[in-house]
């Protein structure tokens, strides 16, 4: 036999394909040829294949080798390909049966000894694998609890090229996953450790409730970081394809969780407002890799110091805010992520930050205003609500009464209010009151009855509102009703949600 296919897995994006491998081996001048739109990285992949092969002691067919990878349509990118064109050409020259291999897909990377090594990526290869009609799939051992996480597949791993030769010879086993540890992932910081903060913690309630971006201006020690870590504890739990697709994302990555489990909980990113546009946006050369904004995806996007970032990277955030997905340019064509993210900003009210708060404020007026001016644009026009939080006093960390509400318990009350928000607006398409574009909700029948709005459309007069933030507080106007059970605002919800998006101070207000 001098042709033989064995099959494998690649991605474009966050999508797993079948990839078939295809080895011919001619008569000829000895060479390798590899096919079928190979990146730079697949061209190193000869060198390494050959030498896993000589290293592992096995006879290099010295005849002309034509690697082909099916279908030459599809872009392939990294190094996860090497163990089946390994596997390919060794059947082809007739070193190894076939039939062991038949319709089994085998993942991995190659070392120059013949080791081989773990891919980012496997869970969403080995679940395209699966939709395609594969049952069994050979894969890096170190990757091989991560396969396990995809049902419907036998699962089995290998630690070197020699053993998957002595396997299909028939002289060796393949090895089992690692047992996972069955343990669930740590819960995340609890709401119950934020004393005080009212305000704080009403407007992280109505964010998780009505799916609104969230603002908090505030000197350091105000609790800003304290109250956005916690946000994913009050956020439902992710369905089975969000957690497949939000756990394939962190496969690509290369930080999936080491558990062998998907990840249920909504993901909190929360990278330097140094960090670097591909660090945020994602990219790198060969596997594109998911920056921050899609490690984010169906969870938490927390900017803290947004002022101190770069006003070219908070640019490049808006796109994907507003879309749900990143575009990253290539080399060759483009590669897209989703980016579904609860965005929570951060701010110090000014550029010395004291922690003692604005009276001891050492900045001139103009510093202060210029670092306000930072602060607004497209991407923070996106956020809904708007709040200042002052330093906790001591008397309010010892909360007077011992009911200081645990996640669960406020999860509880959003998951309603969600629920109900998704029942209004199954007919139009969303979802969340966050998504809701205000026009509809100035038009009947949601549009409100005047006499509710009034205090409402004197700020919109007197210009403390701009015309977008007066749709804003509509739409926090029916989360808050949610929240509160009400199957429509009436004016103390409106008013409460003037509160959260001006605040005491209309410094902030727009
Ligand atoms: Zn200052």
């Amino acid at each position: 036999m001098s042709y033989a296919r064995v099959l494998c897995a690649g991605l474009v994006g966050v999508a797993g394909h079948v990839v078939e491998v295809e080895a011919d081996l001619s008569l000829g001048l000895p060479a390798v040829v590899l096919t079928g739109l190979p990146d730079t990285a697949l061209n190193e992949a000869r060198d390494r294949v050959r030498a896993a092969v000589v290293n592992s002691g096995l006879k290099w067919p010295n005849r002309r080798i034509t690697v082909n990878l099916l279908p030459a349509a599809l872009p392939k990118h990294g190094s996860s390909f090497d163990l089946a064109i390994a596997a390919a050409l060794l059947v082809g020259a007739g070193d190894l049966p076939i039939d062991p291999l038949e319709g089994v897909a085998v993942l991995g990377e190659l070392g120059l000894d013949g080791a081989v090594r773990p891919v980012r990526g496997v869970l969403p290869m080995v679940a395209a694998a699966v939709q395609a009609g594969v049952t069994r799939v050979i894969v890096p051992l170190d990757n091989a609890r991560e396969a396990t996480v995809v049902p419907g597949v036998a699962v089995h791993a290998v630690d070197s090229l020699r053993r998957l030769v002595n396997f299909a010879r028939g002289s060796d086993s393949l090895l089992d996953p690692p047992a996972a540890t069955g343990k669930p992932a740590a819960a995340g910081p609890d709401l119950c450790e934020v004393a005080g903060q009212q305000l704080g913690r009403w407007g992280l309630e109505v964010s998780a409730a009505g799916g609104h971006h969230l603002a908090m201006f505030g000197p350091p020690g105000a609790g800003k970081t304290m109250l956005a870590e916690r946000l994913p504890s009050i956020l439902p739990e992710l369905d089975d394809p969000e957690a497949l697709e939000v756990s394939a994302l962190h496969s690509i990555a290369g930080v999936l969780p080491a558990g062998g489990q998907l990840i249920r909980r909504p993901p909190f990113q929360a990278p330097h407002h140094s960090a670097s546009m591909a660090a945020l946006i994602g990219g790198g050369s060969g596997l594109a890799r998911p920056g921050a904004l899609s490690l984010a995806h169906r969870g938490v996007l927390f900017l803290d110091e947004v002022a101190e970032m770069n006003t070219a990277t908070l640019q490049s955030l808006r796109q994907p805010i507003e879309t749900g997905r990143v575009i990253i340019g290539r080399a060759r064509g483009t590669v897209e992520f989703p980016a579904r993210v609860q965005l929570v900003v951060a701010s110090n009210p000014c550029p010395c930050a004291s922690p003692a708060g604005d009276q001891y404020c050492t900045c001139t007026p103009i510093a202060r205003r210029r670092y306000r001016a930072r602060l607004s644009g497209p991407l923070l026009d996106r956020i809904d609500i708007r709040i200042t939080l002052h330093p906790v006093r001591a008397a309010h960390l010892v909360p007077t009464d011992s009911a200081v509400e645990p996640s669960a318990i406020v999860a509880e009350r959003v998951g309603r209010a969600r629920k109900a928000a998704a029942a209004r607006w199954a007919g139009d398409g969303w979802r969340l009151n966050g998504e809701v574009p205000g026009p509809q909700l100035r038009r009947p029948p949601w549009a409100l009855p005047p006499a509710d709005t009034a205090d409402l459309r004197a700020a919109l007069d007197r210009g403390l509102l701009s015309a977008r933030g007066f749709d804003r507080v509509l739409r926090l106007a029916w989360t808050v009703a949610d929240l509160d059970g009400r199957d429509r605002p009436g004016k103390a919800e409106i008013d409460e949600a003037i509160q959260l998006r001006m605040g005491e101070s209309h410094e902030y207000a727009g």
